[in-house]
């Protein structure tokens, strides 16, 4: 039973759309795990409209109903990670078709579209995306179908301008495409401003704790072939997620406004903290006034910048690698947007090739105590 729309999107979302089930009286949605969905015995009609779980399952589709919601699309569909999610964002391209995407991004990302979709007979554009001027010169209007920006993008956190890159991508036929892991609805709704999919690595903060493996894509129109294409290869390939995963995901969901609020608060705590530091080069956070996006930030991000943030430290990779073995709070490993704060040198992670600077220090801040994750990071320093 869907919530009546008068309700705020946050008392939507934890309340998982009003859920409510009319035989048992239960107020926390049920898992779903059957594969396979009956047909009736008179007139052989699907029972209830889902025949196979690699295409259909209840439990999806109360979690889909929310990241729709969410990001005030038209239509949304699940996948079993955030790569799994962004590669049938490329498959469902044409052999030809052209993309422009970010070249700083989560680094898969740029992996994927030079590795195997220029195989797959794609081209492909990386640019800085915080510069729209790129943007624009590497479009070639009619061929390229698909812009990819992340913003706040890994690890240095720039900004894209979205509605600019939106006015682009359109004028060149093309249709644009923003990860939004690292801002979340919360804080971005980018078909709001022009955006026709988003993405997300729902493994992040729409779960928030660390323990589900999840992407999913959302559509500001069901109705193109481009996003008919996306639902029919998630059916045909079979990327999907499983049912205690969605469910898990629906859970973490319920939390999320105010896991990202109380993840900007800190975030904004520690960069400002941190800025100036003597043993600290640079703190990369939107938030900042003097962060080269901030403006642009501004005008997208409401209520926050986000809960990610990097510290660039002296004394370059050494420095940055003694520093995080001396942490004691903060824990040492990869990914984001759990409510524990992470902490990570992507250099090591990414390889020789990455372009990321490698005295940078990438952290996830989570919902502990903001003086616990400062004098963790003090302390480290100090040593
Ligand atoms: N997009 C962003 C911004 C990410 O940070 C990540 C992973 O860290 C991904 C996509 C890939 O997501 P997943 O690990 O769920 O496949």
């Amino acid at each position: 039973m869907p919530d009546t729309p008068r309700l705020h999107l946050r008392s939507r979302v934890a309340r998982a759309d009003g859920f409510l089930c009319r035989d048992t009286g239960a107020v926390v949605p049920p898992i779903h795990p059957s594969t396979t969905f009956a047909r009736n015995d008179s007139t052989y009609e699907q029972v209830g409209g889902r025949g196979y779980t690699r295409d259909e399952n209840p439990t999806y589709e109360i979690a889909e109903c929310l990241i729709t919601d969410l990001e005030g699309g038209a239509a949304s569909c699940l996948f079993g990670s955030g790569m799994a999610a962004i590669a049938t964002l490329v498959q469902a391209l044409q052999p030809g078709d052209h993309i422009v995407a970010g070249k700083s991004m989560y680094f898969g990302t740029p992996k994927l579209l030079k590795e195997w979709a220029v195989p797959w007979g794609l081209g492909v554009d990386l640019v800085d995306a915080t510069d729209i001027g790129a943007i624009a010169a590497a479009l070639r209007p009619g061929k390229t179908k698909l812009v990819l920006v992340e913003t706040p993008a890994n690890p240095l956190w720039a900004i894209t301008d979205i509605a600019a890159a939106a006015e682009l991508a359109h004028g060149a036929g093309a249709l644009l495409a923003v990860d939004n892991t690292a801002a979340t609805p919360v804080l971005t709704r980018p078909i709001e401003f022009g955006a026709d999919i988003v993405a997300h690595s729902a493994t992040k903060y729409l779960n928030g704790h660390s323990d589900v493996l999840a992407g999913a894509l959302v559509t500001a129109r069901a109705d193109t072939p481009y996003w008919e294409r996306v639902v029919q290869l998630r059916y045909l390939a079979g990327p999907v997620l499983g049912p205690f995963e969605a469910w898990l995901l629906l859970r973490g969901m319920r939390t999320l406004f105010l896991r990202v609020e109380r993840q900007c608060e800190s975030a904004l705590s520690i960069a400002r903290h941190f800025t100036g530091h003597s043993k600290v080069v640079e703190v990369c956070y939107p938030g900042l006034q003097s962060f080269p996006g901030h403006e642009v930030a501004r005008r997208q991000m409401t209520g926050g910048f986000g809960g990610m943030l990097s510290l660039r430290v002296a004394g370059g990779a050494d420095g940055a690698l003694a520093l995080i073995k001396r942490c004691r709070v903060w824990q040492r490993a990869t990914s984001l947007g759990g409510v524990e704060s992470l902490i990570e040198h992507r250099h090591t992670i990414e390889g020789p090739d990455t372009p990321t600077p490698p005295d940078l220090l990438r952290l996830s801040v989570g919902i502990e105590a903001v003086q616990d994750l400062v004098e963790d990071i003090e302390q480290a320093l100090a040593a």
